[in-house]
């Protein structure tokens, strides 16, 4: 039964109007609901890309969003400008007497959304939020002593084990509450890239809610094979590619879980406990939100780091002399996007290789990732650091031609992105450096000149990477020791 006349659904990283729970809320609780999207420009300042790809995946969503409005006779209300003031000011002018909203568990969004709620309290407008972006929030899923899990196997069982299809049931909006667009005419500004000060960018990915669903479907079929298959970055469907329809929600996690918890099959268990690992990851972010600034086991704070500058630009371009490093490096600046396990090379390569702070890796990934989420990247960064929770053990290394071997084998990701190595054989291709002249000649490539000299000497950084940490470790053992 309806209880107001008119609500506004304020979405943000929630770009679809299926299984949407704060617009099922919304469109249940009142007569007309106006939907809204804020680009918000205390965001959007500290964005140094123009081009940046994520406001090219938004506007594309919201242009699909907006046609589907349109086809039921409401429209898309898009504002540019701080939702502080923003959110509170649509709600007056448009007379809504609430505001619906799905949670954000940053802790810029945490902050805003408490003001923005405080601010409508004065003008008498309800703020209801919902959980919609996971399956479980905290405290849902805690230890029997009602702390946060701090490692990921407890989390998942108490995760699998609270699961109930009820957690996962459909949120269906009734699109016929709709507010009629002549409601809200006045009110529409023409928008565009431009006009926030943006530029297009390239996409590999469809984006919206279309995108997001065909995506989905394509992996369905694949997902059997996931346990399999997701460790090599040359197949095309080894992984679902839905981490930026999840960043924006461009589908529904429930969704995704629902289909997954239906069946038995290996592939879609490894793939269900990946999405398990985006809630842990959210919410060691929201229990323990000094992970932003440093390191979750706060002893390795205390490493100084010695990179150089140099190496972590040359990092940032992909010219280390480690091909697939420099092949996952060029293929991120190319897409935006880097498949899992050669986010783990190129990370464990910058920290325990090149000696550089985690945090500049992680700011690295932040500004050009298209599917950047704070939390799994933050977790990402802290596990391949070894500083995080329940992290990849310190004194485990990978080795970047090791890992090359193994998981592109005859070097077709190798190949597709480094193609001055291209005519190297499949024994030479991860370590060019040392194939015979004649398969240089052959290759056509003049090493120093047409792909770098490797720039530093793997084995020589790996003890001074385990030097490093075990000095802190020590230091962090003698410490307790004596307290
Ligand atoms: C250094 C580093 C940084 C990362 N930064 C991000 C980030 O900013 N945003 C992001 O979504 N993921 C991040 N990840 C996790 C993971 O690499 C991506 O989620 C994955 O590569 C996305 O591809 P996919 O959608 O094909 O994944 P799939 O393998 O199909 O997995 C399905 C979904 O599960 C989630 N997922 C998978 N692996 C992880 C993981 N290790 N941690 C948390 N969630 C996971 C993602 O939402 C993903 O879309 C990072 C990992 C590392 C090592």
């Amino acid at each position: 039964m309806a209880i107001y006349q008119r609500a506004l659904c304020w979405v943000r990283r929630d770009l679809r109007l299926r299984d949407h729970t704060a617009l099922a809320a919304a469109t249940r609780q009142a007569r007309e609901v106006i939907v809204v999207f804020v680009f918000d420009t205390n965001i959007l300042r500290q964005l140094e890309d123009k081009d940046d790809r994520r406001v090219t995946f938004i506007h594309h969503s919201l242009k699909e969003m907006q046609a589907r409005l349109a086809k039921k006779g409401s429209s898309l209300l898009v504002c540019h400008g701080d939702p502080v003031l923003d959110i509170p000011r649509l709600a007056q002018e448009l007379k809504a007497e609430a505001v619906f909203t799905n949670r954000d568990y940053d802790p810029y969004a945490r902050k805003r959304d408490r003001i923005i709620e405080q601010k409508l309290k004065i003008w008498d407008v309800a703020f209801h939020s919902y959980m919609d972006q996971v399956v479980f929030e905290y405290p849902d899923i805690v230890t029997r002593q009602g702390e946060p899990f701090k490692m990921f196997t407890p989390y998942k069982n108490a995760w699998l084990g609270t699961l109930r299809p009820e957690h996962v049931a459909e949120e269906k909006p009734n699109l016929k509450r709709l507010a009629p667009v002549k409601a809200f005419k006045e009110w529409i500004d023409p928008w565009d890239l431009e006009s926030i000060g943006f530029k297009e960018n390239n996409l590999w990915v469809q984006p919206g809610e279309e995108g997001g669903r065909a995506a989905w479907r394509k992996f369905q079929k694949h997902i059997h094979r996931y346990h399999k298959d997701r460790d090599f970055p040359s197949l095309k469907h080894g992984t679902s590619g839905l981490s930026v329809h999840l960043r924006f929600g461009t589908i529904s996690i429930r969704d995704l879980v629902r289909f997954a918890m239906r069946r038995e099959d290996e592939g879609s268990r490894a793939w269900l406990s990946e999405l398990i690992w985006r809630e842990f990851y959210q919410t060691i972010l929201d229990r323990f939100s000094y992970v932003v600034r440093g390191a979750f086991r706060s002893e390795f704070d205390r490493i100084q780091w010695p990179g150089k500058e140099v190496h972590f630009k040359k990092w940032c371009r992909g010219e280390t002399g480690y091909p697939l490093v420099d092949a996952s490096m060029r293929h991120f600046a190319r897409t935006g996007w880097m498949h899992n396990r050669l986010r783990m090379v190129v990370a464990s390569f910058l920290v325990k290789d090149l000696l550089v702070d985690w945090r500049q890796g992680e700011a690295w990934f932040a500004r050009k990732l298209l599917d950047f989420e704070l939390a799994s990247n933050n977790g990402g960064w802290q596990w391949c650091a070894s500083t995080g929770c329940d992290a990849q053990p310190w004194f485990r290394i990978f080795n970047p031609v090791t890992q090359s071997k193994n998981f592109d084998p005859e070097g077709r990701f190798i190949r597709e992105n480094l193609p001055e190595l291209a005519g190297f054989s499949n024994t030479h291709i991860h370590w060019p450096h040392e194939a015979p002249e004649s398969e240089k000649e052959k290759a056509g490539c003049h090493l120093g000149k047409d792909y770098p000299h490797p720039i530093v000497d793997h084995a020589v950084q790996r003890e001074k990477a385990l030097q490093l940490f075990q000095d802190v470790a020590q230091t962090a053992v003698t410490q307790t020791e004596n307290s």
